[in-house]
């Protein structure tokens, strides 16, 4: 099996980021400001605020110094010039989509999308939005697709629950030679196992629910700027934004139409909640990459496992790709029982396994895949989609590797 090559995550710059900033107190980690609303002793002032002139915070809707902490980390480990945050990942999709879009464009997404993206992305057709989905494992179904309209490629690094990988660095090549705007969706290996930024993303989404904060406290979502994406060949700029730096004028137009016009704000204490657990991603996911690779493993090797997905097993049908651009293999699988074992009842003999359906938790979780996250869209697409009624998801927690794997190994062994 190959070995996944080594991302050098800034750890130390994520623990000593706040003492950097001029805090009132010098505090180690930026305390949480609730406050919405701020006054300037002159006018002029607040003016150079309102006509970004000056920075300085006005309304706790557009931002906030608790947010303001969490950004520049963000931005810092996807090797960003900016993120703007939301109060979901969801809401970061939603608003990135509002404030991008017109009526007439076509949007090329990944026919594995995490199934509520999907759904939001179905939404935008009755606005006038021509939506293509297609395999994006191979970069020839892209390419087969785009045309004159096509205003954004939309994708993840590592489908759920399928683990299927895209062809990431080719389809960003593809973007880049064509004008067009390239967002990857990074939550499931989160910028501890890969930069999007390698493979020319213009745009990088986190859901900071899962890896990031690690302990499914609370929701949040980020939209990261690489300044690869030439905003000047972007027509769907307003006038009013095309006098800031070409780099950055797609995140201004997301913070003022997305954010500020649509407020999905992250609240302070969520913000302060997600950078406590960001602290320790590194040390997570390394747990989280060794217990997952030695669960997959056992499970592909269990006479009562049909079929294992997981991007580190050799078996793998992008695994090689997975090994060039991944840091690891991450935390997520999925597997299919033998017919004759009932899903319900080896769920329910697990102890560990939590029956949940988050991911990126610091806890193990389990879920049934066909009865839940893939129920409403029905059984003809889910066929279409390779998902079998027999599909268990895992998200890998930091337990004990012994205890995982001793839980595993006692439910199939009851069965
Ligand atoms: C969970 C998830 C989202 C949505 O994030 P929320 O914070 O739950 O709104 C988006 N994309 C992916 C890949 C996810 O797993």
């Amino acid at each position: 099996m190959a070995q996944a090559s080594h991302l050098q995550l800034p750890s130390t710059q994520i623990l000593h980021a706040d003492r950097k900033d001029s805090l009132q107190y010098g505090e180690l980690h930026a305390p949480v400001y609730r406050n919405i609303a701020y006054h300037y002793d002159q006018s002029a002032d607040i003016a150079a605020v309102f006509q970004g002139n000056k920075k300085g915070y006005t309304y706790g809707r557009q931002t906030n110094p608790s947010l303001t902490a969490l950004e520049k980390k963000i931005s810092m480990l996807e090797g960003g010039l900016d993120s703007v945050l939301f109060a979901s990942g969801m809401a970061a999709i939603s608003s990135m989509l509002f404030a991008l879009l017109q009526q007439g464009d076509q949007v090329i997404a990944s026919s594995y999308l995490f199934g509520n993206t999907r759904s939001l992305l179905e939404s935008f057709i009755r606005f006038g939005i021509e939506l293509v989905f297609v395999d994006t494992t191979d970069v020839k179904h892209v390419e087969q697709r785009l045309n004159e309209k096509t205003k954004l490629v939309f994708l993840e690094t590592l489908a759920n629950p399928r683990t299927q990988i895209s062809d990431l660095k080719r389809i960003g090549e593809l973007c880049l030679s064509k004008g067009i705007l390239y967002v990857v969706d990074n939550t499931m290996t989160s910028p501890a196992l890969f930069q999007p930024k390698q493979v020319q993303a213009g745009l990088i989404i986190n859901s900071l629910s899962k890896y990031i904060g690690g302990h499914g406290a609370c929701l949040g979502g980020s939209l990261t700027e690489t300044g690869l994406f030439d905003w000047s060949q972007f027509s769907n700029i307003a006038e009013i934004y095309r006098k800031y730096p070409v780099a950055s004028q797609g995140l201004m137009q997301i913070r003022k139409k997305g954010l500020r016009d649509m407020g999905g704000t992250l609240s302070p204490d969520s913000a302060n909640l997600l950078a406590l657990g960001l602290e320790t991603l590194t040390l997570r996911m390394a747990t989280i990459n060794r217990n997952a690779l030695a669960i997959a493993q056992f499970l592909a090797n269990h006479p009562l496992i049909q079929q294992v997905y997981y991007p580190g097993l050799a078996q793998h049908p992008q695994h090689q790709r997975a090994t060039t651009l991944f840091a690891s293999y991450g935390g997520l699988m999925s597997f299919e029982l033998v017919e004759h074992i009932d899903l319900n009842q080896f769920i329910d003999r697990l102890q560990y396994f939590v029956c949940s359906s988050n991911l990126g938790d610091n806890r193990s979780l389990v879920i049934p895949v066909a009865q839940t996250i893939f129920y409403e869209i029905g059984s003809q697409k889910r066929k279409e989609m390779a998902i079998s009624e027999q599909l268990i998801r895992l998200s890998v927690g930091i337990e004990p590797l012994d205890d995982l794997l001793a839980d595993l190994d006692q439910a199939l062994t009851v069965a």
